[in-house]
């Protein structure tokens, strides 16, 4: 009986003792396990004379449910304990200062085309799309380029095969939709563009934006005023805007636009590494869309007439941020783009 009070009293002592849970487990199993010691005294029962077993065996139940009781207590605030430390260690400190994050950017040619494409879409053009690998018809043809023309020259065109190639302007997009639909019109066809192309300010893929703008009586004055209010959004409503005459196969009259050197003015000065003191710069080719054209796609050129426009998006970049190599844009150099 005396044995049993110790065996109660050292189990007691070594659970308020254990750390943790698996010192905890071994007391269990020291005591209370298969072989554990107060079990052990169970089994020796049958030695004992019948007046001493009853209470010797009530005596080792009792040991035995306190010391369950206290292995219970004593996982129970152990388990607290460790939920305790781990709320300690995650605690937030808001003293310390934050980490930086990294926000990524437009590339400067996706926010000038963006920005492009906004002004066309407030004037209250709409954007069509049109495929980039492209008949022959659409990119020449079509377009009244003829046969022998310079530009047809396979020295500037990627050729897919017999009648096919990359687009070499995004002008194919203009009678793609005339085919299909009705005047009145007034589309901007954004794009990549394909030429056999390469140096310090051409890139054999490049993009454009195409626009056209058919209806009744559509003139020359509606071409002015629709390209001077865009670039004059684009590069400063106080630039000055020029146009000249110039030849287009797929418009007549045709004219090239200049805008003032953004750098020394529409005077020029000598030396100026932009527009060569020139003062201008050239920045889109434009004109009234030829009858042929109309003719080409069904539309009655005597009833109706358009305009027609293309501007490279590069060119527009370089000129407004000074870019003088148009292979940066297309290295991935984050030196670069993150200036932008
Ligand atoms: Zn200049």
């Amino acid at each position: 009986m005396e044995k049993i009070k110790q065996l109660q009293d050292e189990a007691l002592g070594l659970i308020r003792q254990a750390k943790d849970l698996a010192e905890l487990d071994s007391v269990r199993i020291r005591f209370l396990g298969k072989k554990g010691e107060l079990t052990e005294v169970l089994k020796s029962l049958g030695s004992l004379s019948p007046e001493e077993r009853p209470k010797v065996g009530a005596l080792v139940n009792e040991a035995k449910v306190v010391v369950e009781v206290a292995l219970n207590d004593q996982k129970v605030s152990l388990l607290a304990q460790a939920q305790k430390q781990k709320i300690a260690a995650e605690k937030i400190d808001i003293t310390l200062p934050g980490k930086g994050i990294k926000l990524g950017k437009l590339h400067p040619l996706t926010q000038t085309m963006e920005q492009a494409k906004d002004i066309f879409l407030r004037l209250g053009f709409e954007i069509a799309e049109g495929p980039e690998v492209e008949l022959e018809y659409y990119n020449f043809d079509g377009l009244n380029i003829p046969a022998h023309h310079p530009s047809r020259d396979v020295d500037s065109t990627f050729v897919i095969k017999d009648e096919v190639v990359m687009r070499t302007h995004t002008s194919p997009v203009q009678v793609r939709v005339m085919e299909k639909r009705q005047p009145p019109l007034a589309i901007i066809a954004p794009g990549r563009v394909f030429r056999r192309d390469y140096d310090a300010t051409h890139s054999p893929v490049f993009q454009q934006l195409e626009g056209f703008l058919v209806n009744k009586n559509i003139t020359f004055g509606d071409l002015k005023g629709v390209l001077t209010e865009f670039l004059r959004q684009m590069f400063g409503s106080e630039k000055k805007v020029r146009f000249r005459p110039s030849f287009f196969p797929f418009t007549e009259p045709s004219a090239e636009v200049d805008v003032e050197c953004l750098k020394c003015g529409s005077e020029g000065q000598k030396g100026c590494n932009i527009c060569k003191g020139t003062g201008w710069l050239e920045i889109l080719g434009s004109g009234m869309i030829d009858p042929n054209v109309f003719k080409a796609v069904g539309y009655d050129p005597e009833k109706y007439t358009g305009f027609a426009f293309g501007v490279g998006i590069e060119r527009i970049a370089m000129l407004k941020y000074g870019i003088d190599d148009i292979r940066l844009f297309y290295e991935n150099d984050l030196r670069f783009l993150e200036q932008f």
